[in-house]
């Protein structure tokens, strides 16, 4: 019996001195434990950050598709079905009535968005009582959804614990530094600058995060560094007012170049740019399109989270120096 229990602690010391126990513990890539489906790229690309080899993993909403009011295909009931878990953004991220009436009917789904609402309030965006639901466009305010994703899985997979807890702890580190990385590079862009116009309202907390001073940070005026002829959820509805508005705006902060998106038709830009010209402005389209509701394309250097944003980040900086 001492034996044994001297068996015991000599391994335990074993895997704690030399660090091996967790690398190897990981099972096999087909042998998972819980099955997952996201509604979104940025949520899957969590969930595989934390859940590893242990997850089998699904994603709904896939492409450069509009995910505000994204309904259900052929194949989407099943996915959804199948799944012992479902991760969703919530604050009204996905508001198509099929997609919504199906989520809220499964007992495993997550909203990520409300776990952050409900516990950091204050970081919250609102257009009156309409939260803005594009969390993950702060890369600090997007790493608050580990812990609701680390949670739910260790609940599955109660073995799993002490992996996803080590993974959670590796992916919070990493995105706070590409958080620091990326507010470090574009706050080098002179200040006069850093004016950002999109197609919709997708880049508030981007804004709020990378673009503008502490100062404008505390006192709110942070928002004037931002314009979007369309609001939190993209319709192609551009009235005469919205587009003076814009306008207005490239003229107030001598804006010289947009941004489309690459989910969203460039149209209400291009009509931007045009009156622009009209009134002999000199503003131009950017040549490459921002990643704001979809990542680039699956093994492109945006096609995942942290690359989307740095990417993001990069063609704002070539754009605006140029
Ligand atoms: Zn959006």
């Amino acid at each position: 019996m001492k034996r044994a229990a001297t068996t015991l602690l000599m391994s335990v010391l074993c895997l704690l001195i030399t660090g091996c126990g967790a690398e190897k513990q990981l099972p096999s890539a087909n042998k998972c434990f819980v099955r997952v489906l996201s509604t979104t790229g940025m949520i899957d690309d969590i969930v595989a950050k934390v859940g590893g080899d242990r997850v089998e993993r699904q994603v709904l909403i896939i492409g450069e598709i509009d995910p505000h009011g994204y309904e259900l295909v052929k194949g989407d009931d099943e996915k959804i079905s199948e799944s012992d878990l479902v991760f969703f953004n919530g604050l009204n991220l996905e508001h198509g009535a099929s997609l919504r009436y199906k989520i809220i009917s499964h007992a495993g789904a997550i909203s990520l968005g409300d776990f952050v609402l409900k516990k950091y309030p204050e970081e919250i965006l609102f257009d009156d009582t309409q939260p803005d639901p594009h969390i993950w466009m702060d890369v600090s305010l997007w790493a608050h959804v580990i812990e609701p994703v680390l949670n739910a899985l260790a609940a599955k997979d109660p073995k799993g614990k002490e992996y996803y807890e080590t993974r959670a702890h590796l992916a919070h580190e990493k995105m706070t530094e590409i958080h620091q990385r990326t507010r470090h590079k574009l706050q080098k862009v002179p200040e006069s600058l850093r004016y950002l116009v999109t197609s919709h309202d997708a880049f508030a907390y981007f804004t709020r995060a990378y673009l503008c001073s502490d100062e404008e940070r505390k006192d709110g005026s942070w928002k004037k560094r931002m314009a979007a002829p369309e609001g939190f959820s993209p319709d192609g509805q551009l009235g005469a007012a919205d587009l003076q508005k814009i306008v207005d705006y490239l003229v107030e902060y001598r804006v010289h170049v947009v941004f489309p998106e690459s989910n969203v038709s460039p149209d209400s830009l291009r009509k931007i740019v045009f009156a622009s010209k009209e009134k002999g402005m000199k503003v131009r389209m950017s040549s490459e399109a921002l990643y704001g509701d979809s990542m680039g394309p699956g093994g492109s250097a945006s096609g995942n989270y942290l690359g989307m944003i740095d990417y993001d980040a990069d063609v704002l900086i070539k754009e605006w120096s140029r």
